[in-house]
């Protein structure tokens, strides 16, 4: 049983996009309650529950606290757009490198749309400057956005440091959501 129904959606797009596997290390973003990183525990083995293949590592940053969970690091109280935050992490990571950054960020909706979307695709680009930062050759980024006018600058950003840029609306999102997710995948660094 998962800590919140957010683990469907990260569930659904690792079934048909195989972004977590054995032995990966993970940057969850926004982890709080800590769903994903439930998810992402399972999936990169971070906890040796097998020990035939290899064992990952998990971390998860949020402005909130978090309970523990067996397999992840947590950074609570901790702004990912702070540039502290992204220099505590490197230094908490193996070899100061991740394989994939995973957002599920979201600021507090104010209601105005355009604005909502705005300050959601800024934060996007805060964990774009963390991947530039640690992100792995080959590495895997997904963030939350919603839809809006600045989307297709996210892309183009992404779309200069990685091959593959995908839009994915999960099943699980509600339907009336604006959410969506973007899956950049072969990060090639600058
Ligand atoms: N993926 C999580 C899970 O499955 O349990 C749910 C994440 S929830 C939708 C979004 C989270 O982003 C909130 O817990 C919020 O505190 C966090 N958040 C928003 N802005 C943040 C920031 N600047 N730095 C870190 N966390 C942030």
């Amino acid at each position: 049983n998962y800590r919140c129904r957010s683990a469907f959606k990260l569930l659904e797009i690792n079934e048909k996009h195989r972004i977590l596997q054995p032995g990966l290390s993970v940057v969850d973003c926004g982890a709080a309650p800590g769903a994903w990183s439930q998810v992402a525990v399972e999936k990169v083995n971070s906890a040796g529950a097998d020990p035939e293949v290899p064992t990952g590592f998990v971390i998860g940053v949020d402005l909130l606290r978090i309970a523990p969970l067996v397999g992840a690091h947590f950074l609570a109280n901790s702004d990912v757009t702070d540039p502290a935050t992204q220099t505590r992490l490197q230094e908490l990571l193996p070899a100061r490198r991740a394989d994939v950054i995973l957002s599920d960020m979201a600021p507090n909706a104010s209601g105005f749309k355009e604005m909502d979307h705005e300050r959601l695709i800024s934060m996007c680009l805060s964990v774009l400057e963390l991947a530039e930062k640690v992100l792995q050759p080959g590495g895997t980024f997904l963030c939350k956005c919603w839809d809006g006018g600045q989307t297709s600058l996210l892309k183009n950003k992404l779309a200069q440091s990685f091959q593959d840029i995908r839009t994915i609306k999960p099943q699980a999102s509600r339907k009336e959501s604006a959410e969506m997710f973007l899956l950049a995948k072969n990060y090639r660094k600058k």
